[in-house]
């Protein structure tokens, strides 16, 4: 279908560079930027986003799992990529094969790795190791009691020539500001430990973007840059304009049908919503198949000719209601869920308030039915 599509995600990739631009320029020549895109770059696409990263300075790309790097090496990206989820089954020789660095965080890991890089060619090298290192987080990474036994076990396969360990990194908790610089010190620690062990790698990070902009001392060798990168504040208490961040997504939907109603008239399942007045509704294309939160019911804003409303009544699987009351909406009117509040739409924020959530979750949950178009 040409013209404009029923679900959109609109992606302005000039956000994106604005926003790295705007990180880099932030921590100077000494700290590099990692582009975070995992789950398809929180949304918006991994690839586009990545190509639009890298154009503004990062030279790094940041990834869940091996598959997600193993689509930014198929779409052509060569930048040193990070990959530092991995299930059991995980598929380490695809990883070297494709230059992919893999965050480890076991020595059974470690082992999967050496054993992947053993039954490549030998011209092809040692296996480019991360050591990832829990220092509070209690959740991915090795954990302190174990640092010992993972340093040791590196240190033996790199003197044999099978992996190098180029890096050493952790992630914080963002509980509060005294907690990730206790973070910070453990980190420091590892770091002696490694090297202790023999070990000398060469770049060390801890910072995701809270961190990044709020405490300076946790940038070290790279941050690893991931919803600010998107034009969005990872804070509660701090806007992307606050930030200097651009959102970089809008997400718009279509009026598909309009009716004038009866005062008191019911509004979709259960009837939760009813007209005060005689009123105009406005059907949305949209519903929680495509990601949209239920929760959002009665509560999130939608952004219909300027105007901002409210959803009324119960947002369906594939539609939702907008009591516009007296307002002069036609079928194919656009519908913004939310975008740039710059640009006078709704925030992602405010539909994340409704559905009692974090704006990550909001982006990133987009379903599959959204069109996503690109500018610059
Ligand atoms: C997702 C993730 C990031 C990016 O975090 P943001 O808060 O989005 O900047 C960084 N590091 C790790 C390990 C992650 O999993």
């Amino acid at each position: 279908m040409s013209g404009q599509p029923l679900r959109l995600a609109a992606i302005d990739l000039g956000a994106v560079r604005h926003n790295v631009a705007a990180v880099k320029a932030l921590v100077g020549d000494d700290t590099q930027v990692m582009a975070v895109v995992k789950a398809n770059g929180y949304g918006h696409g991994a690839v586009e986003v990545a190509r639009a990263a890298v154009s503004a300075g990062a030279t790094w790309l940041g990834v869940a799992d091996i598959d997600e790097a193993v689509r930014l090496r198929e779409a052509g990206l060569t930048e040193p990529i990070l990959a530092w989820l991995h299930g059991t089954e995980a598929t380490f020789d695809v990883a070297l094969r494709h230059g992919i660095d893999v965050g480890v965080s076991s020595v059974a890991q470690l082992d999967a790795v050496a054993g992947a890089a053993q039954r490549r060619d030998a011209a092809a090298g040692a296996a480019r190791v991360q050591l990832k290192v829990d220092t509070g987080l209690g959740r991915n990474g090795a954990a302190e009691g174990q640092w010992a036994a993972v340093f040791a076990r590196a240190a033996q396969l790199q003197s044999a020539g099978v992996i190098e360990v180029v890096g050493l990194f952790s992630h914080l908790s963002n509980a509060n500001d005294d907690e990730d610089r206790q973070q910070l010190s453990r980190l420091d620690d590892a770091v002696a430990r490694a090297r202790g062990a023999g070990l000398d790698p060469a770049i060390i990070h801890l910072a995701a973007t809270a961190a990044t902009l709020r405490l300076p001392e946790t940038r070290l060798s790279l941050v690893r840059l991931g919803i600010g990168m998107y034009g969005l504040s990872p804070f509660d208490d701090r806007t992307s304009a606050d930030l200097g961040l651009r959102p970089a997504m809008r997400l718009e939907g279509r009026v598909i049908a309009v009716k004038r109603v009866e005062a008191d008239s019911g509004v979709s399942y259960g009837y939760t919503y009813r007209t005060a007045a005689a009123s105009t509704l406005a059907l949305v294309g949209l519903g929680y198949a495509d990601g949209v939160p239920r929760l959002g019911s009665n509560r999130a804003p939608a952004w219909i000719d300027g105007q901002v409303y409210r959803v009324s009544g119960r947002i369906a699987m594939d539609q939702f209601v907008v009591d516009v009351h007296d307002g002069d909406v036609a079928v194919g009117d656009r519908v913004v869920l939310f975008g740039d509040p710059a640009d006078g739409y709704p925030a992602v924020e405010q539909w994340a308030e409704a559905a009692e959530t974090i704006n990550y979750e909001i982006v990133t949950r987009i379903g599959p039915r959204f069109e996503r178009r690109y500018t610059s």
